[in-house]
């Protein structure tokens, strides 16, 4: 089914893809990140090697895959994506990875679902750079190692604590990405609307910067519904009041949250009376998978403050409950 206009999960269709930085430059905010990188990047080219195995995580929208192709297209060399639910067998590996040349980047979306079998299969691809076969069956069968070329595998995960250790400690360049904050959003938005061909103003772009959800694809995907308001009412600029008045029509308050957000945040308050509640109550309450009640909408609420992680489950913040206009209910004899 559709993915919901606001949530910071990729679509199928992507239509992000024309508003992809291509280059580490052209790249915006992550400054650390893009800082190592840039170093790493220039010592494998200076040496002729390839660069160390770099695996991105956070949450969904951050530009992970953005990196991984300016990456390659950094050092120069070719770049094959996939992604870890789609590798079924080791076999399918196997043919990624013989079929690469010298250098190149190996980009594995989701590499926290991997399967097990298919996970064996890379460790001594990247540590030894060989594919350790079985040929033959029965008492005859025989394992045999074909080299491979020297490559560049870069991981991509929302959930760095589902990757095995084993798997997370072969990769030598962990990188965290974290959420954007304002001012960087408003250059996204100002560089998407100058590629969209879109007239907008200053205070039209901070406005859909500051209910972006602290996310370039969200940022991205809201201009674009925006532009569709503006061209609707045959207005031609973007201004604070366009803006404000489209991302009202969407649901999305001033926080930048949408419905979904708001449910989660109203069921903890009303149904739980503030928590703590776990997780898997939550999101059968909601309908929605718990990956992405923990992946997707959780991240950026505790970023905002307006929730907790505990031990014993969620529990909304003094923030929160004033986000939510409520009050937080009196103790029983208290
Ligand atoms: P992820 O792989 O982390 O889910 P993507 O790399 O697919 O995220 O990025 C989503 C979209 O957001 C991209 O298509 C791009 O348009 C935009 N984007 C991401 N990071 C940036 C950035 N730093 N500057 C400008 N646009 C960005």
């Amino acid at each position: 089914d559709p993915v919901p206009l606001h949530s910071p999960d990729r679509q199928a269709d992507d239509p992000d893809a024309a508003l992809r930085p291509k280059s580490l430059g052209e790249f915006i905010g992550q400054e650390s990140a893009r800082a190592n990188l840039r170093v790493f990047i220039e010592a494998a080219r200076s040496r002729g090697e390839a660069m160390d195995h770099t695996l991105f995580h956070g949450p969904p929208g951050l530009g992970k895959t953005t990196l991984a192709q300016i990456v390659a297209a950094e050092l120069g060399v070719g770049f094959r994506a996939t992604s870890g639910p789609v590798i079924a067998k080791a076999g399918d590996l196997a043919a990624l990875l013989t079929n690469l040349e010298p250098h190149d980047v190996l980009f594995i979306d989701e590499i926290h679902r991997l399967n097990p079998v298919v996970e064996e299969v890379l460790y001594p691809a990247m540590e030894d750079r060989a594919l350790d076969i079985m040929i033959g069956e029965g008492p005859s069968a025989r394992s045999v190692r074909i080299d491979l070329p020297p490559f560049t595998l870069v991981g991509a995960t929302t959930r760095q604590g589902l990757l095995t250790t084993p798997l997370r400690d072969r990769f030598g360049i962990p990188v965290r990405l974290q959420f954007y904050g304002h001012d960087e959003l408003d250059q996204v938005v100002k560089r998407g609307a100058r590629l969209l061909g879109l007239d907008i103003d200053a205070e039209g772009a901070r406005e859909i910067a500051r209910r972006s959800r602290g996310t370039p694809r969200v940022a991205g995907r809201l201009l674009r519904r925006v532009r569709d308001f503006a061209h609707v009412a045959g207005g031609e600029k973007v201004t604070r009041s366009v803006a404000d008045d489209a991302l009202t029509r969407l649901e999305i308050d001033r926080l930048g949250l949408d419905a979904m957000d708001r449910r989660y945040l109203t069921m903890i308050a009303q149904t739980y009376k503030g928590g703590p509640v776990g997780v898997a109550a939550l999101a059968a309450g909601l309908a929605e998978q718990r990956d992405t009640v923990e992946e997707v909408i959780e991240p950026y609420l505790i970023q905002l403050g307006l929730l907790a992680r505990t031990e014993r489950g969620r529990v909304l913040n003094d923030a929160g409950w004033e986000h939510l206009g409520l009050d937080r209910p009196v103790p029983r004899g208290g």
